[in-house]
């Protein structure tokens, strides 16, 4: 098809809500895992009362920013794409959350020291790597006011599953 009248049409209509706005002061990165993205979005809007934020989705969330040993290419996206929402959007915050169980973690320490990280050693490599993230992005993107970090634990209760939140300072 060369010089033709392309024809879209809309097979979905939604309210923008946006006209005139293109700014935003948060930023979200989260791993892209499908099992969190919409308690984890929940938790932005209803738990930290953020409505609105740019989203950076890669895989460990925290792991690429705080160890080299994750692949490079990973590590280098996430840390162009944060100073990108600062330049194109003035972000001045980001929240890293970070899940238990993650495939990230497993296919870089699990292959790397021969048992998989898992339970209360995944814990400990959450908790180191979302500080050394937060200490990376501090130092890499000076303008940033606030880093918090999370971690979500998919607790068994009340005779359900629930993933809790959990700040690590
Ligand atoms: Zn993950």
């Amino acid at each position: 098809m060369t010089g033709g009248t392309i024809v879209m049409a809309a097979i979905f209509t939604a309210p923008h809500g946006f006209t005139g706005v293109h700014g935003t002061d948060t930023a979200l990165i989260h791993c892209i895992d499908f099992r969190f993205v919409a308690n984890t979005h929940a938790f932005l809007r209803e738990g930290l009362k953020i409505p609105h934020f740019d989203l950076v989705s890669i895989a460990g969330a925290s792991l690429p920013l705080a160890d080299e040993g994750a692949p490079k290419e990973w590590r280098d996206a996430e840390f162009d794409l944060a100073g990108l929402v600062i330049k194109l959007h003035g972000v001045s915050q980001i929240v890293i959350v970070d899940h238990m169980d993650c495939g990230a973690y497993r296919a870089v320490y699990g292959s790397a020291q021969g048992e998989p990280a898992q339970g209360e050693r995944e814990e400990n490599l959450h908790c180191r790597n979302l500080r050394r993230a937060r200490e990376e992005l501090q130092q890499r993107l000076s303008t940033l006011r606030l880093i918090r970090t999370f971690l979500i634990r998919t607790v068994e209760r009340d005779g359900g599953s629930f993933d809790e939140f959990v700040e690590i300072e």
